[in-house]
């Protein structure tokens, strides 16, 4: 064993005899298996039962007992759609809105495989002159008016990337247009694209140009879960509320890069150039695009979009393994739904790598071991449309999840490229790079290097969860999270994210040929379960949330001079105080607890880690989302996937410009912390 110099851990990693037998469980081999299987069917959410059973068999296969619950969901299915453009001088072209079939990737022509649409998108039909709106952020509409350009009563057209899809159809829907067209940008796939040289997949690792990301848009930052239901579960004879406050009114399609082209080329001649609207990611890299707003443009668009409604049953198929203490359970998810037939990446490499997990609890069952802490493994169904499978989940069994939740681990896209990341409450950071350094991790040829040194390397920072994946609803109760997957970096095949082309074959061949990167994160997540079901002191650090606290502060007090507003923080940083100390005098007692072998004092330290994060939230929720109760942080109002930090404060500045509204935040987020100082305090 080598002691590395720069992160002071060992080489091979040091382990013990059931961190052994669990590592040692796992097989690349049938980690390929299982995608294979998971990667060839149709798994849109409510239409496969069979691989829901399935994963129930698998799980039980490792000693889990295992069922399905069932919902009542409101969901949407295209029936068919079509774009067609005309010109000033009458002459029509029509978008092919396909993804090309490729002879080397079998599931691209499976003949069930799904049209290019967006899921819980509104039926309609509309023709009108369109508008180039960016990234349809509200800053990009808010150039666009001061540019003078007319919105009204036009069509849209976003490019992907930024916020997430249904706030650009919310935005444009918010400024008076009757449909919006997103589209894929090569500008997004940095220098992996054909026009740097580099082939297009299935013969190279860049963007096939007919890749279409398909995708829910649903407001996700108003609330996600069933639209119908906000905040109970959806049952078949449920109430249903009016859903036009979480999904759009005005039909959109998803469209790929090379439908794109000549819709935005027939608004270069007309109006300003892009680069002269001056916006952050205004111009893309599509060949022969100017990315005009097409102001003074008389092209037109013609956009049809048939849905079909449907109250249908979905299956979360859930796995338990009891512990011997009560009130204390951990629980790990991965959704199971796809847009496509393959979904390789998302969800299923999550979903591959589950099933190895269970199986390698299976062997720690075997020599006799049993939990401390209770363990629920989930295969959440319909995350794609809004964390439907999850959120109604998790409203049914909110009573025992706020008394017994002791954490939430997520794994959506386990791999889609070779670095490994992760987003978590600050509560997670201390256990989730301890356990980094366990594993062996594979990197760009090399297996001589831990996890920990990978992420070093090119990651090295702890995200904050945000949305977009299926922690949101534990995190938005209070209950501490952690998100686990690895992605690719600059120059790593371009991730065909919810395209056809996210597909076993292109797994194989270019995200994680041999799925040695499948492994090491199943492992990972392994040891992190392990120790949160194992260990006789639950392995949160209340503390943790100290240092993060600060940078918050230093964010917000940045927000506020560049909004040219005062506002007194003093409560809010004496409660950040208080907090601190209470997390001292919290660790001093759990160091006795351990040290005195004290098991009664240990039960309390450990209640006490599990509950404080409850503290964070509050009852009424934010400001016009009372879905999203957790005061420290939230999916931004206009980015959906990217977080903001004590949001209440945050967001009644960049969104209202409202001082007062902020002042009272304060209070209030002072209050939450305090409320978690105190569940802290001995
Ligand atoms: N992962 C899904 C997406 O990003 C989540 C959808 C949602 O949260 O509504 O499209
Ligand atoms: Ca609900
Ligand atoms: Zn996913
Ligand atoms: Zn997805």
């Amino acid at each position: 064993h080598v002691k590395r110099q720069a992160s002071n851990i060992t080489f091979p990693p040091v382990l013990d005899d059931n961190e052994r037998i669990l590592l040692d469980s796992f097989d690349n081999t049938s980690i390929a298996e299982w995608s294979y299987y998971y990667t060839h069917g149709d798994h849109v959410a409510g239409r496969n039962k069979t691989m829901a059973q399935w994963t129930a068999d698998k799980w039980a296969e490792g000693g889990f007992t295992s069922r399905l619950d069932e919902y009542y969901v409101y969901l949407n299915y295209p029936v068919s759609n079509s774009l067609v453009l005309t010109y000033p001088n009458g002459t029509t072209l029509s978008a092919s809105l396909e993804e090309a079939v490729l002879e080397e990737d079998e599931t691209t022509g499976y003949p069930n495989r799904i049209p290019t649409f967006h899921g819980y998108s509104a039926s309609g039909n509309v023709s009108a002159e369109f508008v180039y709106v960016g990234r349809g952020q509200q800053v990009d509409f808010d150039r666009l008016i001061a540019l003078g350009v007319e919105l009204e009563g036009k069509i849209a057209v976003a490019k992907y990337g930024g916020p997430f899809r249904g706030l650009k159809v919310k935005n444009a829907q918010e400024h008076g247009m009757i449909g919006a067209v997103i589209f894929s940008d090569p500008v997004d796939d940095g220098n992996v694209t054909e026009a740097k040289g580099v082939a297009a997949y299935p013969n190279g690792p860049a963007r096939n140009p007919t890749s279409v990301q398909r995708g829910s848009v649903q407001f996700l930052s108003i609330y996600p879960g069933d639209p119908t239901t906000p905040g109970y579960t959806s049952k078949e004879d449920s109430l249903r509320a009016d859903k036009s406050n979480s999904v759009p009114r005005i039909p959109s399609i998803p469209i790929s890069w090379l439908d794109a082209q000549p819709i935005l080329q027939s608004l270069n001649d007309f109006g300003d150039n892009g680069t002269e609207v001056n916006r952050t990611g205004w111009v893309g890299a599509i060949p022969g695009v100017s990315y005009s707003t097409g102001q003074g443009s008389t092209a037109t668009l013609s956009l049809t979009n048939v849905m079909e409604d449907a109250y249908t049953p979905i299956w979360d198929a859930i796995g338990i393994i009891n512990g011997t203490s009560q009130d204390e359970v951990i629980i790990v998810g991965n959704h199971r739904d796809a847009w496509i037939v393959g979904g390789a990446a998302d969800p299923n490499s999550g979903s591959a790598v589950l099933i190895e997990l269970s199986k390698a609890f299976g062997k720690l069952l075997e020599t006799g071991w049993r939990p401390t802490r209770t363990i629920v493994l989930a295969s959440w169904d319909a995350e794609e449309y809004g964390l439907v499978g999850s959120t109604e989940w998790v409203e049914e069994y909110i009573p025992w999840l706020k008394t017994a939740a002791v954490s939430y681990l997520n794994i959506d896209i386990a791999v889609s490229g070779p670095i490994p990341g992760i987003a978590a409450t600050p509560d997670l950071h201390s256990i989730g790079t301890e356990v980094m350094k366990k594993i062996t991790f594979p990197y760009r040829g090399s297996t001589n290097q831990t996890m920990y040194d990978v992420w070093e390397e090119e990651d090295g920072e702890i995200g904050v969860l945000g949305s977009g994946s299926d922690y949101t609803s534990f995190l938005h109760r209070g209950i501490a999270s952690i998100d686990v997957g690895a992605g690719g970096g600059p120059g790593d095949p371009i991730y065909p994210y919810h395209s056809n082309y996210d597909s076993y074959h292109w797994m194989s061949t270019f995200g994680d040929p041999g799925f040695h990167t499948h492994k090491a994160m199943g492992q990972y997540l392994t040891l992190l379960l392990y120790h949160f079901a194992n260990d006789a002191s639950v392995p949160l650090e209340p503390s943790g949330y100290v240092p993060e606290f600060r940078t918050y502060l230093e964010e917000l007090n940045s927000t506020i001079t560049s909004a040219n507003g005062t506002l007194d923080l003093s409560e809010l940083t004496d409660a950040i105080s208080t907090f601190e100390s209470s997390a001292q005098e919290f660790d001093e007692l759990r160091q006795l607890a351990i040290s005195s072998n004290n098991t009664e004092l240990l039960t309390v330290a450990n209640q006490k880690a599990r509950d404080f994060s409850r503290g964070f939230t509050s009852q009424g929720g934010l400001d016009g989302r009372e879905f999203f109760q957790n005061l420290i942080f939230a999916p931004g109002l206009d980015t959906g996937y990217a977080p903001v930090t004590f949001p209440g404060i945050t967001e009644s500045i960049t969104f209202q410009n409202n001082f007062t509204r902020a002042q009272e935040w304060v209070a209030k987020t002072a209050d939450a912390v305090l409320v978690a100082a105190s569940i802290l305090k001995t």
